[in-house]
């Protein structure tokens, strides 16, 4: 389909970092003191800092959200052979890490109400070799934790919360990364706040805390010096990095509301349009991590994904059903999961980043309402859609990470 946006070259990225406040000063005093790598004084406060503002006893800092997965799996005694359900929604770090963990994924699909894993596919999924569910909450909105928790409660089983697209939503008040047995966070350019690659996994478990903090320092025993006696990573963050994070997390308040408020001047741009921005369910508080929207059908994205390129403004697909790649596709690829390839072949996400000024959302905005009527003038015919749906789907395939424009 045709568009022909006039040329206002905005250049509007889909996400990018907002480091106006401490950041610079203490990483120089990190370079002035010769404390860079994983020893120094950020490299705890950040730890601290983050177990306070989520709420739970040890916060431990890792090299990226990827890593945190891991070190959470881990920590939490998954072993090779264990079955941990998971959404086949989500981003391919909740899912790699179960494998080089030598588990199995199982996969489920999500519910069209919350695009969130369904609870009662979970609870059809579960069998005698489960050992424990990896959540992911999309973009800033939070799956139901409280049935989730009542579920793996019931059948003894971890509830591992992947929480880097969630720091700082709540659900009835509670914050996310407190709500699993074990939490993981990102801390990538694009995330909430950053610190250039960063993770931390959190929780209230004292012996998970423990095990956690081992597999990421090389399985070192806790009182002799350079004796090993289980094989872990190094899964450290510099000090440098945490630098970044303590200054980020200074202002994460202030970059919370900035998200919450251009979220509602999409819903208020957009409303009466063909789209149908990601609901946020009874008693959360999204961070709106990233705004998500559902279009009609395919080729509506395809048209509006061009139309704003055109425009220079970047938008992301919303990622792909996690059981049709071809490391999983073999095993898992022919389950149908239809919630997820609905959501993932007609969604999107726009631009989210805290500095977005109200001009530039509504010029977003104007784009994805001409893009929609044109589209539905172009196309009246039902038939026509279809034939287009066939012929776009395959771009959305692999097109899933997010990146960051510095
Ligand atoms: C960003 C993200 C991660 C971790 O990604 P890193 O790039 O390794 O920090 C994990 N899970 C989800 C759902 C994410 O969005």
């Amino acid at each position: 389909m045709k568009s022909t946006p006039k040329p206002t070259k905005k250049n509007i990225p889909v996400y990018q970092p907002d480091l106006s406040g401490n950041e610079r000063e203490y990483v120089l005093r990190c370079i002035d003191t010769n404390w860079i790598s994983s020893r120094g004084e950020f490299v705890e406060r950040f730890e601290k800092g983050i177990a306070e503002y989520v709420g739970v006893s040890h916060a431990i800092a890792v090299c990226n959200g990827t890593a945190a997965v891991h070190v959470a799996l881990v920590g939490a005694g998954i072993r090779p052979g264990d079955e941990i359900i998971v959404p086949s929604l989500t981003y391919i770090a909740s899912v790699n890490p179960i494998m080089l963990c030598g588990a199995t994924p199982v996969f489920v699909d999500s519910d069209p109400k919350t695009w969130h894993v369904d609870p009662d596919r979970i609870r059809a999924a579960i069998g005698p070799r489960t050992k424990a569910i990896v959540v992911a909450h999309l973009y800033g909105s939070l799956a139901d934790m409280v049935t989730l928790r009542e579920i793996a409660d019931e059948h003894k089983l971890v509830l591992v919360e992947d929480a880097a697209e969630a720091l700082g939503s709540t659900l009835n008040g509670r914050q996310a990364g407190s709500l699993g047995h074990v939490s993981s966070l990102s801390f990538y350019g694009n995330k909430t706040i950053t610190t250039g690659e960063g993770g931390m996994v959190c929780t209230d478990d004292a012996v998970i805390a423990s095990r956690m903090r081992k597999f990421r320092g090389q399985g070192l025993c806790a009182h002799r010096e350079y004796w090993h006696d289980e094989i872990g990573f190094n899964f450290r963050m510099t000090n440098i990095a945490a630098a970044i994070g303590v200054a980020q997390l200074e202002r994460l308040p202030a970059i919370l509301e900035a998200k919450r408020r251009l979220a509602q001047w999409y819903a208020e741009d957009l409303a009466g349009c063909n789209i149908e921005l990601q609901p946020e369910p009874p008693g959360v508080v999204s961070s709106r991590w990233m705004v998500a929207a559902l279009v009609e059908n395919s080729a509506v994205l395809a048209a509006v994904r061009s139309t704003l390129a055109a425009g220079g403004v970047e938008t992301r697909p919303i990622f792909a059903p996690i059981h049709r790649m071809p490391p999983y596709a073999p095993v898992h690829g022919r389950i149908p999961m239809p919630v997820a390839e609905d959501i993932s072949s007609r969604g999107l996400n726009l631009p989210s980043w805290p500095g977005l000024t109200r001009e530039d959302v509504s010029h977003v905005s104007s784009l994805v309402r001409r893009a929609i009527d044109e589209f539905s003038l172009a196309v009246p015919h039902r038939v026509n859609i279809e034939s287009l749906e066939v012929k776009t789907m395959p771009a959305q395939v692999g097109a899933a990470r997010p990146a960051v424009v510095a």
